[in-house]
């Protein structure tokens, strides 16, 4: 009898292909291991054993295998399960499941690039030699393709040889060719060399008896350094001496003390002592005794804490308790609050059991992530990810934790799977008996609706940590202040008057201007022309900085114009305001202090994000001017006042959770606002401050927002009382995706009737040359999901058989966001 294997290969095949093999190969494979089969005419692919049987494929001849690569599995059998449950529920396949769950380095195909390792010198006595070929090579060629590494070793099977090579560091995958992570740079002084004998330094503190702060600053130093014997922190400095960084700076400008930059590096755990975790105050520890015994019940529950009240602290009690019981912990952040400040912060409570995984590692650092959670290696009991984490080889999980829950980058546009994290996440843990804790000051309507319906539990933590009081949070109408000509730029005379007064106490400003909403176009005043992308159906986007135009879709730029493309008129408005407009205006009217402006543009280069929030906590800015990046979990301590610059871009934006996501954004930056003793006050700006949303942000009253929203999706059907699953197809021909999209939503309407809306272009109809359609299904409580499910893909085969839709691509979203 001949054996069979059934293999997931990366790609989007809609079944799984089956090859042959050996007894003694069946006897040996098991499910999640890799083997490099061959596919088509000439291509080679890895897949993953999913299954060994005996069941000859009826369609085609099966074809052997050419290789095995690994001894033992590398994927889990709750990990192919958890890949089962995504391709389902996200109506994707498991090849499209497989990529997006693997490291690039373990997936080697025909087409994969491999360039040179980054270690310069390899000891060639550690490499076999075919390993050593190859090696050679590439000393010659700066990259090779699977087939010319095939052509040199004279033989097919070379994903093995490659494989030992990605192992010993001597090769790179072309495809990852990522930064490395981002070390921190972290700023230090030391009294210059030549005040360091007691003769020097007595002569200095005469000098400077006359400036007796800076003076203070100095003994300060002195007695930091005698009493720690290690390098001196700006920041300590700062606060051990009570004297502003100005002192500081002076001190730095009169050449008396020296600045420096230490790198921190913050994957490598530096193997310092771990400091205990925080005794919790009383709330917390209600919190924390409720959650517990929540947990008895549901293995899910939605802790609402509000900003600052400690939640994070919390989670490190649970974590500790998983841990006693020798169980693996996943804490889930999205990508941008994975910042220095928390890993740091879980790291000196849990040391080197803590492993980092982001999509901004190198290929190493994933694949030695995934070997170790894999192996239930002590270095990797609680793993600090984003999104993509989930996929990783757990085998004793005990719990998740889902931080900033309400956060939409859970969610996967694109490529497939277009998964959500949080809600995967509910579903892995459920796989291992795990418990998920959700965890939010502004939740999701899906998760507080969720624990209203009992389905999930629910605690609260309503005080901030420290009795901090909440942000007083003041609405300014702009409108009126237009009108008593009270505004200079954006700028109304109450913020002016706030940022003045914050700024002379020495506090930190954070200016909040949401570019999603409206990005400063240009127009022609003769006109009305504005310069359009050729690619989309988008007006070009203006950036002062760089005077050029640019397409926020598809990155196409232009120089700026000088005069009009359809009139030649001179005139040109640029109308709307991003953050550099705001950046530009506030230097104006306060040209003595440091303005800084965090959003896509500024935090691309190396170390941008990670500068901009040094700086900031280092008290070197004094106005950061930012988009919602802004907003995420960060913790400064001397920020005192936000402002929000225009509350109505946010809330105009057409979808329908803009309201609620205004709601998230500002009651989220408000909270960066006076952590510490000082209340912080914030103020947001607005045409219309009689706005529901506006009030409810104003007296953070979440339930209220709730209600009200939860009305608006009922009478609507919206998600979450209906779920939805949004189709949308794409072509370069317009007409094209017009006769298909007719035909595809004809076919759902024949099964579901009104439940189908569209088609219907989006507002940006054309992105990349390629014109968009959508079509939405909603889907009550009532019908099933699976059925609903089931008969869209029975129509999109259809649709697929026709000749002429064949080339318009359609892609499936369920529970799009
Ligand atoms: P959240 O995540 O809810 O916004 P954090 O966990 O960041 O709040 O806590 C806010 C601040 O209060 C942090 O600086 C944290 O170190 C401090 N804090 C919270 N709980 C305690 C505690 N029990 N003891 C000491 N400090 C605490
Ligand atoms: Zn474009």
């Amino acid at each position: 009898m001949v054996d069979f294997i059934d293999v997931i290969i990366p790609i989007p095949l809609k079944k799984l292909f089956t090859y042959t093999v050996t007894p003694a190969e069946a006897e040996f494979l098991k499910p999640g291991m890799r083997v490099a089969v061959p596919f088509g005419k000439s291509k080679i692919y890895t897949g993953l054993v999913f299954s060994v049987h005996k069941n000859e494929p009826a369609a085609y001849e099966a074809k052997d295998i050419q290789q095995i690569l690994d001894d033992t599995p590398i994927v889990n059998a709750q990990q192919l399960k958890f890949w089962q449950w995504i391709a389902s529920y996200y109506m994707c396949t498991l090849g499209d499941v497989m990529r997006a769950a693997l490291p690039n380095a373990f997936i080697l195909e025909s087409e994969t690039v491999v360039t040179k390792g980054k270690v310069a010198i390899i000891d060639d006595s550690v490499l076999k030699d075919d390993e050593f070929l190859v090696y050679e090579a590439l000393q010659h060629q700066s990259t090779l393709k699977i087939q010319d590494i095939s052509n040199i070793l004279g033989k097919k099977n070379v994903l093995h040889v490659i494989k030992g090579l990605i192992e010993k560091e001597a090769v790179l995958v072309e495809e990852e060719v990522y930064e490395k992570y981002k070390p921190k740079l972290v700023r230090y002084v030391k009294l210059q060399t030549s005040y360091t004998s007691e003769k020097a330094f007595h002569e200095l503190m005469e000098e400077l008896s006359r400036a007796p702060k800076q003076r203070d600053v100095v003994l300060t130093l002195f007695s930091i350094s005698a009493k720690t014997k290690k390098p001196v922190k700006v920041t300590d400095l700062v606060t051990e001496s009570g004297a502003s960084s100005s002192v500081v700076k002076a001190l730095i400008d009169k050449g008396v003390l020296e600045e420096y930059h230490i790198q921190t590096d913050r994957v490598e755990y530096s193997g310092e002592d771990t400091e205990a975790s925080k005794h919790l105050n009383e709330h917390q520890e209600t919190a924390l005794t409720e959650i517990n015994s929540s947990f008895q019940s549901h293995a899910v529950t939605l802790l609402h804490g509000v900003t600052s009240s400690g939640k994070t602290e919390v989670y490190v009690k649970l974590i500790e308790a998983v841990l006693q019981q020798g169980r693996q912990v996943l804490y889930l952040l999205p990508e941008i609050a994975l910042t220095t400040q928390l890993i740091t912060r879980l790291q000196n409570y849990f040391g080197e059991q803590v492993a980092v995984f982001h999509s901004k590692y190198s290929a190493h650092e994933r694949v030695e992530v995934w070997n170790q959670v894999l192996t239930n290696s002590a270095k990797a009991q609680i793993v600090l990810g984003a999104r993509s984490s989930i996929f990783l080889p757990f085998n004793h999980l005990g719990l998740i934790v889902v931080d900033e829950e309400h956060e939409q980058s859970f969610k996967q546009f694109d490529p497939a799977p277009r998964y959500h994290a949080r809600d995967a996440a509910v579903v892995l843990a459920h796989l291992h008996q795990a418990k998920t804790l959700l965890g939010s000051a502004t939740p999701s309507l899906e998760s507080y609706y969720n624990a209203r319906q009992n389905k999930y539990g629910f605690v609260e933590l309503l005080y901030r940590y420290n009795n901090v009081l909440m942000p007083d949070i003041e609405l300014v109408d702009i409108k009126d202040k237009q009108k008593k000509k009270r505004m200079k730029g954006h700028f109304s005379d109450r913020l002016i008057e706030e940022m003045t007064e914050t700024l002379a106490e020495g506090h930190q400003i954070i200016l909040f201007q949401n570019r999603r909403g409206f990005s400063p176009i240009v127009e022609c005043k003769t006109c009305g022309h504005a310069p359009e992308c050729p690619n989309c159906d988008v007006s070009l986007t203006y950036h002062q900085y760089r005077n050029q135009l640019r397409c926020h879709y598809c990155g196409y730029q232009a120089a700026m114009i000088q005069d009009c493309l359809a009139c030649g008129g001179q005139d040109l408005d640029s109308k709307g305001f991003g953050t550099e407009q705001i950046e530009e205006e506030v230097k104006i009217l306060f040209p003595d202090y440091k303005v800084a402006r965090m959003d896509l543009d500024t935090t691309r280069g190396k170390y941008g994000y990670e500068k901009i929030i040094t700086a900031l906590e280092q008290q070197e800015i004094d106005i950061l001017v930012g988009t919602q990046m802004l907003t995420k979990g960060l913790d400064f301590r001397n920020v005192k006042l936000v402002g929000i610059m225009n509350a109505d871009n946010m809330l105009n934006f057409p979808d329908f959770r803009a309201h609620e996501r205004s709601f998230q954004l500002m009651l989220q930056v408000a909270g960066r606002a006076g952590r510490t003793a000082e209340r912080g006050k914030v103020l947001i700006q607005t045409y219309n401050p009689h706005h529901n949303i506006l009030q409810q942000v104003s007296t953070n009253n979440y339930i209220d927002m709730f209600k009200e929203q939860m009305n608006d999706r009922y009478n609507f059907k919206y998600p979450p009382i209906y779920k939805q699953i949004k189709i949308t197809l794409k072509h370069k021909d317009f007409n094209r995706v017009e006769t298909a999209s007719i035909w595809f939503a004809k076919s759902l309407r024949q099964v579901f009737g009104d439940y189908v809306l569209g088609p219907e272009a989006p507002p940006v109809a054309r992105i990349r040359n390629q014109f968009h359609k959508n079509i939405l299904v909603k889907i009550p409580k009532k019908h099933s999901l699976a059925k609903t499910k089931e008969a869209i893909i029975k129509i999109n085969n259809s649709f697929e058989s026709v000749k002429d839709f064949r080339s318009v691509r359609v892609i499936l979203n369920v529970d799009n966001f």
